[in-house]
């Protein structure tokens, strides 16, 4: 076959075919250096781009962390936290020090208990066996919790490269695009290197006080919802403005469809009250459960979209998840990209939902 042209700044086997993935150029020349789009962007804008990687080639690149001094900066996604946190981690990092921050805080109602969600954060890390150093409730697109991000890194950095890790779409370039601005002088070019040693898709950043920041690229987990949908769904899916929670008084035996990418049934149980915390964009249907399946059938991809009818194919088809949701104490109905259901545990409730196979549902301790 013929030989594999690297690309000249993090030395990635060069593509033309998959704009996602690590090495990708629009067009590849037959000899001299190019470099790939991702290192251009870095170099020519200060900027670094998202590429994403399965999970097993991401946990064979961790290992390689583990036998460094790194301190790690582990970034989940507040709006889809059981989705994106990566579970494997502790295992893989060593003893080296982890900074979780929680992205998209600005995503969450305007009026919320930040002690309250910062406790919460806590307890489902330790409950996943993570081992956190520091925890930084941020918000990348708003610029909020930098200060304290920035003022972590420092304090714990020493001579540690700081590694950036996260599942797709959680935020990570735009944090690290932060970072970059915060530490390098942005009158000079940038430039990336392969991390020495590894065989793997980590891209160095040279910052101007002789250490680096690693950009590792983002892991795809199959059991989000984000992955699963069209780029313009996922538009829809993803909040864009802080969550407006929609109460609903429900009797047993009503059903809401989310769009026509989820139903939540209230199967059994007293009148009461359950919150919905999804995009705005989708649009919430009522119905009796009796005539939930007639309704999806007769109003899939028209009334309930997204999805629209032309990509209804693409989706695994939905199954059920039952939950009795205990009395007292608030629990969410948790459907991984998608957002989540409060019962407020006025009393128990049997609840189910229904969402693609393969998609994360959990009943959870209630976030908000
Ligand atoms: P990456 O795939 O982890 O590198 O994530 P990106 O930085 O590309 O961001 C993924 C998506 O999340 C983009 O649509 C961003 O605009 C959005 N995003 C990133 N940070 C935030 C944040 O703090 N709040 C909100 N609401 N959206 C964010």
């Amino acid at each position: 076959g013929s030989a594999v042209i690297r690309c000249s700044g993090c030395g990635a086997p060069l593509q033309t075919e998959d704009p996602a993935a690590v090495g990708y150029i629009p067009q590849l020349k037959e000899e001299g250096a190019q470099i790939c789009r991702r290192c251009f962007r870095i170099k020519n804008y200060n900027e670094v781009a998202s590429v994403a990687v399965n999970q097993d080639e991401f946990l064979r690149m961790l290992g390689q962390i583990g036998e460094r001094k790194a301190l790690v900066i582990h970034i989940v996604d507040l709006f889809d936290f059981q989705g994106s946190v990566i579970t494997g981690l502790q295992r893989f990092v060593g003893s080296n020090p982890v900074i979780l921050a929680v992205n998209k805080i600005d995503l969450l109602p305007k009026v919320t208990n930040w002690n309250k969600v910062r406790n919460w954060v806590q307890k489902q890390a330790k409950e996943l066996g993570l081992k956190t150093e520091e925890i930084v409730l941020c918000s990348a697109k708003k610029n909020l919790g930098f200060d304290r991000l920035l003022q972590e890194v420092a304090e714990r950095r020493g001579d540690r490269d700081v590694y950036v890790v996260g599942a797709t779409n959680v935020g990570k370039s735009t944090l690290i695009n932060r970072l970059i601005t915060d530490y390098s002088d942005l009158e000079e070019e940038l430039t990336t290197s392969r991390y020495p040693g590894t065989t793997l898709d980590m891209v160095n950043i040279p910052l101007d006080d002789g250490h680096y920041i690693v950009d590792t690229p983002g892991i795809v987990y199959p059991s989000r919802y984000t992955e699963l949908v069209t780029p313009g769904d996922l538009v829809k899916i993803m909040p864009e403005k802080p969550l407006k929670p929609a109460v609903y008084q429900l009797n047993e035996g009503q059903t809401l469809f989310i769009g026509g990418l989820a139903r939540f049934d209230f199967i059994e149980g007293e009148h009461q009250s359950f919150t919905f915390y999804t995009s705005g964009a989708l649009k919430l249907h009522r119905t009796k459960l009796g005539r939930a399946d007639e309704l999806y059938a007769d109003h899939i991809g028209e009334m309930l979209t997204p999805p629209s009818r032309e990509h209804l194919e693409d989706l695994p088809e939905w199954t059920r998840h039952e939950f009795r949701v205990p009395k007292g104490g608030a629990q969410d109905l948790f459907i991984s990209g998608l957002g989540w259901v409060r019962a407020n545990g006025q009393s128990g409730a049997k609840v189910a939902v229904h969402a693609p196979k393969g998609v994360k549902v959990i009943m959870r301790g209630s976030l908000v």
